[in-house]
């Protein structure tokens, strides 16, 4: 039979999600909400004429109410949750000497290169869900029954992200409660600018909208999710006063940001000296990745994303054609959103605080591992029959 390629970011097997979204917002059963991805904001204006790296969050919000649907949130909410739940558990592996380096886990395209290449490494990639269906399972099992009275099944959650991978993370089937997925669709930020140009909406000249609330409030610590080394920024930041129990008077780790490919630094924390490195590009994750699996590295925290650049260079973005000048136009987009906040540490965000107090309890805690962490799977079976070329395999399509 024929030969389906099975790439790692997805960008093979880009479908068109437009036709499901559209039938989504017509039918009027189900209550249906859409979380924005952080680098979507700064990309989705070159889409109808604005430089890389505009800030055109309010614009995007008022074109997502006008499109139809019922919430319009954040992903950030979710990537400031994340933060709390992934800064736990790298103190809980660090006290016990287990388990180290902790692997981010927010980039899908990453996790599937790592449960097809590095199986014997299961233990390493951070529990947490990512930002994607941390916050599905919050809109679905918190927000839907507790606070609007609509049960779960009756919610319909629709992402826009920047990455093509986030369409495969959202169909994982162990990503949800029961036969109920934490995200039902994703899609990306050009299938997003397709959607407002279809329904004739004048993006430009929309006055700005704020998110709803309260799925929709967010630290600048989330928006720099999008750019390589911000999750382990926004990690350390919330970790630092953790451990510290002093303010984090300085926010700015500015020595784990920039494009390039393969970052390190070591971070005191009173006196416990933390080796952080930060790879993108899956090539740059294998180099990490060997060292940690010939047990040569020295790191404490490994953040990877498959894109180079990070998420604000997703294969869902508006094509830069290899100009990574617009790339560092769009990061310097996010940093400037989170420079310009005045809340810059995830566990400052009220709205998160409150998550706690009314559903979760403690972070890492039981309910905590429940809806917002998930599990792996050894999946080198499947690329025994790779090319070497690349993390592909072909499967055949009978
Ligand atoms: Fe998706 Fe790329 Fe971001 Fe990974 S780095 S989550 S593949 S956009």
């Amino acid at each position: 039979g024929q030969c389906v390629a099975v790439c790692p970011t997805g960008a093979l097997t880009e479908v068109n999600n437009i036709p499901v979204v559209w039938n989504a917002l017509d039918q009027n059963e189900k209550t249906v909400v859409v979380q924005v991805a952080p680098a979507v904001r700064v990309a989705i204006g070159e889409e109808f004429g604005l430089e890389p790296g505009a800030i055109s969050t309010g614009k995007m919000v008022a074109a997502l109410r006008a499109l139809g649907f019922k919430y319009v949130f954040d992903t950030n909410f979710a990537a400031d949750l994340t933060i709390l739940e992934e800064a736990s558990e790298f103190l809980h592996r660090l006290k016990d000497g287990e388990n180290l380096p902790i692997l981010t886990s927010c980039c899908p395209a990453w996790i599937n290169f790592v449960e097809g290449n590095y199986p014997q490494l299961l233990n390493l990639p951070s529990s947490c869900k990512s930002p994607q269906e941390m916050f599905g399972a919050v809109a679905k099992n918190y927000f839907g029954p507790k606070v609007i009275n609509v049960e779960s099944k009756d919610m319909y959650v629709v992402s826009v992200m920047p990455c093509v991978a986030k369409k495969y993370e959202c169909a994982r089937t162990e990503l949800g409660q029961e036969d109920v997925l934490d995200v039902d669709i994703s899609i990306t930020t050009r299938e997003l600018a397709k959607m407002i140009k279809e329904a004739g909406i004048d993006l430009l000249n929309l006055e700005d909208e704020s998110f709803d609330s309260p799925l929709g409030e967010s630290t600048g610590a989330a928006d720099i999710f999008g750019a390589t080394g911000g999750v382990l920024e926004a990690a350390l930041r919330t970790a630092y006063e953790w451990v510290t129990d002093k303010e984090l008077s300085d926010v700015n780790f500015t020595q784990v940001r920039g494009l390039e490919g393969i970052k390190e630094a070591s971070i005191d924390i009173d006196g416990t000296i933390v080796n952080v490195c930060i790879a993108s590009s899956l090539g740059n994750a294998r180099k990490v990745m060997d060292e940690v699996a010939n047990g040569n590295s020295k790191y404490h925290i490994i953040e990877i994303m498959a894109c180079p650049g990070g998420c604000v260079a997703g294969g869902g973005q508006p094509y830069h054609h290899g100009d990574y000048d617009i790339v560092k136009k769009r990061a310097a987009g996010l940093y400037n959103i989170d420079g310009s906040k005045e809340l810059r540490k995830s566990h400052k965000n009220p709205a998160i605080v409150a998550l706690y107090n009314e559903f979760l309890g403690e972070p890492y805690s039981e309910a905590a591992h429940k809806y917002l962490h998930t599990h792996y799977f050894d999946k080198s079976v499947v690329y025994e029959d790779a090319c070497g070329e690349c993390t592909c395999s072909k499967e055949a399509d009978a």
